[in-house]
């Protein structure tokens, strides 16, 4: 996989820690070259996490994951895009109990239930 900025292709990786960085852009998994990272604000394109706003994220099976805090993005929140916190982060009970009921009532008045 390529440099996303400047497209140049990784040389074979030695052992041990690769200068390449991961980040996720657009939802998608991308490489960073040495050379981009040291001249560009390469982190300000990439996603970054909800919770501690690091870019420093991978992508794998459809879930978008943290890799300084841990933590995971769902697949369904990813179809948002993401700015500041994410409200969806933390899922409320299911309220369809409640709102069959309202629409029932809904429609019992429009119905013309006089
Ligand atoms: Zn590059
Ligand atoms: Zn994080």
């Amino acid at each position: 996989m390529p440099c996303y900025r400047c497209g140049v292709r990784q040389t074979d990786p030695e052992r041990g820690q690769s200068p390449w960085r991961r980040g996720v852009l657009r939802d998608r998994l991308v490489l960073i070259c040495p050379a981009c990272q040291a001249s560009t604000d390469w982190t300000a394109d990439l996603e970054h996490c909800a919770q501690c706003r690091s870019a420093h994220l991978i992508r794998r099976l459809g879930q978008v994951e943290c890799l300084d805090c841990g933590l995971v993005r769902e697949p369904e929140a990813s179809l948002v895009p993401a700015r500041g916190p994410d409200p969806a982060a933390s899922v409320p009970e299911p309220a369809d109990a409640t709102l069959a009921d309202e629409v029932g009532r809904a429609l019992e008045r429009l119905l013309g239930r006089r």
